[in-house]
């Protein structure tokens, strides 16, 4: 079928000309500003690829329970089956179970629940105060994940807070899920209190992310 339509697409070429044409510029025409325009986009997709292999081994070889790293890692790659994603692969949903069910006033995204929520904010202002270190919030989740376990200096530190950010990441979606299907409401300071309570908290938090 296909070699028998090869008659009909040489006889519409024939007479035609080849051409050179730039495809980054919809005119097809040459422009230093769209060279330097495609190097960039290029160089910033090499970074993304190397910051997302980067994260892959920061998460897969951190001191957290394997169920929290898996929901780290599916947050960092925007995989959580949040609202969004979900109406993204066109699954029906009414508007009301589209938001936000920690602040009921935003859409649902990975951005918004893990990182932006109002309740959610409060938790990592917390957590900033429990380590000692106060800063700017990254409203991204890569670029958070990249500022946070990079708060400490050397591999000790970052070991740590490595495993801290997987594990509040975690808890913060169980808390979802809890609201969500189970109708269970939560508050920042009882999730907070799960860090605290023990000479460092950390080893009982890291126990309840197991279950
Ligand atoms: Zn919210």
């Amino acid at each position: 079928m296909v070699i028998g339509l090869l008659p009909k697409v040489f006889s519409q070429l024939a007479g035609t000309k080849d051409v050179w044409c730039w495809k980054a510029t919809s005119n097809g025409k040459y422009s230093t500003k769209s060279a330097y325009a495609c190097i960039e986009e290029q160089r910033e997709r090499s970074v993304q690829v190397l910051l997302i292999k980067n994260h892959l081994v920061k998460v897969w070889g951190a001191a957290a329970p394997q169920k929290a790293k898996v929901g780290a890692w599916r947050a960092l790659r925007n995989r959580l089956p949040t609202c969004d994603n979900l109406k993204r692969r066109n699954i029906p949903l009414d508007e009301v179970d589209a938001v936000c069910s920690a602040c009921f006033h935003h859409n649902e995204s990975v951005n918004h629940l893990l990182l932006k929520c109002p309740k959610t904010e409060m938790v990592w202002v917390e957590i900033h105060r429990w380590i000692g270190i106060s800063t700017a919030q990254p409203q991204l989740i890569n670029m958070h994940f990249e500022s946070f376990i990079n708060l400490g200096t050397g591999k000790e530190n970052e070991k740590f807070l490595t495993a801290l950010w997987i594990c509040t990441v975690w808890q913060l979606w169980k808390k979802r899920n809890e609201c969500r299907f189970d109708g269970k409401g939560w508050e920042p300071k009882n999730l907070n209190k799960d860090f605290e309570g023990h000479s460092f908290g950390f080893d009982a938090f890291l126990k309840k992310c197991e279950c």
